[in-house]
């Protein structure tokens, strides 16, 4: 992938390696753009993100880097933002970045790609939660508070998968997506997971394709050595839905890219 979007720092205190780690091994990848989206602060969950205190530390190493190494590689500046009502931040929405990617990592605060709350599962209707998980996804585009929409179908995680057809019940958040006029990114982090192929599946893929959204590519990495990985499958999926440029975007701003 020439764009990569999605990566974390040591600061959310579930990633580790030098920002200049993660870029080091970006150049080796051949990344052209390669952005850090750190998972921004807010008052839940404190345990897996930076802190408000931290923001402009976070904002500076990553503006300092831009700097250094601007003649091998463009560095680009985001927040991964957690859609959760009554949580969400001024300080973050307004924050002065190049893009924030909108996630969904709760269903009614239960941290459902935790491991640790795993066992949650056992209790659900799991038709119902996609479905759940899907009409948060929805609000989150019809918000417009974001430009990205991270990881779209995360909730397959564990490979806990409906019974229902699940273009179906993503329908009304792609429309959203794109009346919202954000972009989808292709996420490699769920290889390394139990379910074993990116965010979004190749049928949501073309689904999205279909609707004219664009989209965006993500290593979603929390150590250095997973930048760059599976990039060769997330360039073939995007290929085979149809697509030949991705976006990535400066102060808010998206620039088509071809790959
Ligand atoms: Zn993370
Ligand atoms: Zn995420």
């Amino acid at each position: 992938m020439i764009v990569d979007l999605h990566n974390h720092t040591k600061l959310c205190n579930h990633a580790e390696g030098e920002i200049s780690e993660y870029i080091e091994k970006a150049i080796e990848c051949n990344i052209k753009y390669f952005g850090f989206s750190e998972h921004a602060p807010m008052n839940f969950d404190e345990k897996y993100r930076i802190g408000f205190h931290q923001m402009k530390e976070y904002e500076q190493s990553i503006i300092d880097a831009k700097e250094k190494y601007k003649n091998s590689i463009e560095i680009l500046l985001g927040y991964e933002v957690d859609y959760l009502k009554g949580y969400m931040d001024e300080r973050v929405l307004n924050a002065d970045v190049d893009y924030l990617i909108g996630s969904v990592h709760f269903i009614e605060e239960w941290g459902f790609d935790n491991p640790e709350f795993i066992g949650n599962y056992k209790d659900q209707d799991i038709d119902l939660i996609w479905q759940k998980y899907f009409d948060a996804i929805e609000e989150m585009a019809k918000s417009k508070l974001f430009d990205i929409v991270g990881h779209l179908d995360l909730i397959k995680i564990f490979k806990y998968m409906p019974s229902k057809n699940i273009n179906k019940i993503a329908k009304n958040a792609l429309l959203a997506i794109k009346e919202a006029d954000m972009s989808v990114e292709i996420n490699v982090a769920g290889f390394r997971k139990p379910i074993g192929e990116a965010y979004p599946s190749l049928s949501l893929l073309k689904e999205i394709k279909k609707l004219s959204i664009p989209i965006t590519f993500a290593s979603d990495a929390h150590k250095p050595e997973q930048v760059g990985l599976y990039s060769d499958e997330a360039t073939q999926m995007a290929k085979s839905a149809g697509y030949n440029e991705c976006v990535l975007y400066r102060k808010r701003k998206r620039k088509f890219i071809k790959f």
